[in-house]
């Protein structure tokens, strides 16, 4: 039995339960969440890891926060030292999707709840939740961004060349980013107006793994010593700002981001601080702004339902299947950010102030 459940028992009859002295909201009384996220090398996933902590908090609710340096049998042991300690619900965040099915038998059979945060983690059925953005959406408006800003939409026909990146195969999310882009790209580029010079226009050519910038950066420069002697690129689909820093990095080597040679479109995600700023510069063009501290709602929402037999919140339940179940998912909206809305967007928001952005 769960803490939660087994101190509900112990006041049930007239003993209080532990906690040591543990000021006691909504029902958490005293029990401790496992927070594990991917990495630090990314600001999104240092924030996550304080807002989920400071929501658990708030509610009442002990916590230990692990960080996976993106290898995942790190992730591996670090979810299995928690399960030992005690915890009484985990949130994880996944390196490989696919790497935690062991792992998460272990929470099953100790009766702890499992929610896969941000990203979807597979082929097991003990992952009882999924608090996540509208994955598909983060791409389609990253691709609807570059056929807008090259003009499509208002009759240009181009062609414009463009190339394509996605993020690490291991993540689930990278493939509904990548199809999401590719719902508005592809009618164009098979209609000739956007042109991929490389011709790598499958995911399994273009994905970077673990989303890593130096990766991206080595990619793009090998595009552009192949394909770009004689021609420009004009737009370049970036999946997160990690990357968009990479690719930046390879395109201004190549003397890129003069009046003879723009900076050609380039699309990113997260809303990262230096990923703003180099847009407020006009170096990077777009970023996909998400609200973490509004995931971070979600998700401990969800642990303090499971953890009092209650039903989170949900409002997709057909979209994310794992392999062996659909997980029943909260999705929240992501926004486009260009240097035209970042202050509406980011600054009124609260997401940064000002001075963070000088
Ligand atoms: C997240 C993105 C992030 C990427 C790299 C994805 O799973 O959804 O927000 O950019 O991982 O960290």
């Amino acid at each position: 039995a769960s803490a939660a459940s087994l101190a509900l028992a112990l006041t049930a009859c007239g003993q209080n339960s532990e906690g040591g002295g543990e000021e006691k909201k909504g029902g958490a009384d005293g029990a401790t969440i496992g927070v594990a996220m991917p990495t630090k090398s990314s600001e999104r996933w240092i924030s996550d890891g304080a807002n989920v902590v400071k929501e658990l908090k708030s509610k009442g609710y002990k916590t230990k926060l692990v960080y996976g340096e993106d290898d995942p049998d790190q992730q591996v042991s670090q979810i299995e030292n928690m399960i030992t300690q005690g915890v009484d619900a985990l949130v994880v965040a996944a390196i490989d999707n696919k790497s935690l099915n062991n792992v998460l038998q272990q929470a099953k059979d100790a009766d702890i709840p499992v929610i896969s945060y941000d990203r979807l983690i597979l082929g097991t059925e003990n992952v009882d939740y999924y608090a996540s953005f509208d994955n598909e959406k983060v791409g389609e408006l990253q691709g609807s961004y570059i056929v807008d800003k090259l003009g499509l939409e208002d009759g240009k026909k181009g062609p414009f060349s463009i190339e394509l990146f996605a993020g690490s195969n291991d993540d689930n999310n990278t493939k509904y980013f990548f199809q999401g882009a590719m719902n508005v790209l592809k009618p164009h580029i098979d209609k000739g107006e956007l042109v991929v010079r490389s011709k790598q226009t499958a995911l399994n050519q273009v994905t970077t793994l673990r989303w890593d910038g130096g990766t991206a950066q080595k990619r793009m420069d090998d595009l552009l010593t192949s394909s770009y002697r004689s021609a420009k690129v004009d737009a370049v689909l970036s999946p997160y700002d990690g990357i968009s820093i990479g690719i930046l990095s390879a395109l201004k080597s190549d003397g890129y981001g003069t009046k003879a040679k723009p900076m050609p479109v380039v699309t990113g995600q997260d809303a990262e601080l230096a990923s703003v700023k180099s847009i407020i510069a006009g170096d990077q063009t777009q970023t996909v702004y998400k609200d973490l501290r509004k995931l971070a709602k979600v998700a401990s929402n969800m642990v303090d339902a499971a953890l009092n037999d209650k039903k989170p919140e949900v409002n997709d339940t057909k979209s994310y299947d794992n392999g062996v179940k659909v997980v029943p998912a909260y999705l929240l909206q992501p926004v486009s950010v260009d240097k035209d809305n970042y202050k509406e967007a980011l600054v009124d928001d609260g997401y940064y102030t000002e001075n963070d952005l000088k």
